[in-house]
């Protein structure tokens, strides 16, 4: 499995790069500390914005901006907030301010529904349906008085399609979608837009994590588990780089990608068209 080569700076693949010149622009990406959410900050901060970074993990959050701090001419700031996003009120007081918000912090449990439990069922939709909420109806003041503003949410295949043993995750990210698209039938008038980035299996330590237990569920050994479970339906046989992600939700906040909300831009290596 061969990784797109990463462009100095940036992080997105060689040739892929979207020139966009965010300065002047705040963004805030929930989930920042690792995987998707830290690849989308300094994304958005190589095309300039003020990113708050936010995280429950400190250290992780401290590791990114001293990542994005030695980048040779970042135009960019990648700025570190701690927060656990399962404390709503905070969740709803950070987005206030925010020109670009990137719903991304998750997690995930693999286990049968019968012995799914209902304790992690209600975390699950706490963090990633109902912070997403949360920051959403924080950020929109700001927008709505500005007249301009994208939210992004990163949603996955699974807020399109289900998979066996993920019923909190799929049922938090088919909630989302319905989420995202209200958000965008509401923000038009306002010039804000909202959508959804749905990617199939990323190669992230939320990946990584759940291999011993889809190798469990499926009965299989877990050097199986790639090829005959995470990568069955892609037609594309790698899992998608973080970067790739990022350059998704950075395409839509470019001026080209204003009249496109209320949809999912879906990077699935193929899932889907099954
Ligand atoms: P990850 O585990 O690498 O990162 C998730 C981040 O969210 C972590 O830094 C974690 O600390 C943070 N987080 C979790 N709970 C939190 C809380 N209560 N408060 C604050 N922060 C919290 O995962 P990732 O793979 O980068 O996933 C990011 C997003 O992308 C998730 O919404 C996930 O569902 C989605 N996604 C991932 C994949 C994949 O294959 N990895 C595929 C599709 C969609």
């Amino acid at each position: 499995m061969s990784a797109p080569t990463p462009e100095p700076g940036t992080g997105s693949p060689a040739g892929t790069a979207i020139a966009l010149d965010l300065t002047g622009r705040t963004a805030l990406v929930t989930g920042a500390a690792g995987g998707i959410g830290r690849a989308c900050a300094l994304r958005l901060a190589a095309a300039g914005a003020r990113v708050r970074a936010v995280d429950r993990a400190a250290d992780g959050l401290a590791a990114l901006a001293e990542e994005a701090a030695a980048i040779p001419g970042l135009p960019g700031t990648v700025v570190p907030e701690t927060l656990d996003l399962t404390d709503l009120d905070a969740a709803e007081a950070v987005a206030a301010g925010t020109d670009i918000l990137v719903n991304n912090a998750g997690i995930q449990l693999v286990r049968p529904l019968e012995e799914f439990p209902p304790e992690v069922f209600h975390t699950v939709l706490t963090v990633m349906l109902e912070a997403p909420f949360r920051l959403i109806r924080g950020a929109l003041p700001h927008m709505y008085a500005q007249g301009w503003g994208r939210i992004v949410n990163i949603s996955s295949v699974h807020g399109l399609r289900a998979s066996p043993y993920k019923s909190a995750y799929v049922a938090a990210k088919h909630g989302l979608e319905g989420l995202s698209k209200t958000a965008a039938l509401e923000g038009a008038p306002h010039g804000v837009t909202s959508n959804c980035v749905c990617p199939g299996y990323v190669r992230t330590p939320l990946v990584e994590r759940q291999i011993a237990d889809q190798a469990a569920a499926h009965g299989l050994p877990e050097d199986r588990v790639l090829t005959e479970v995470l990568l069955r339906d892609s037609a594309l046989k790698r899992l998608i780089e973080p970067a790739e992600v990022a350059e998704a939700v950075l395409y839509l906040c470019t001026p080209g990608a204003a009249f496109v909300t209320g949809t999912s831009l879906t990077l699935d290596g193929g899932w889907t068209a099954h």
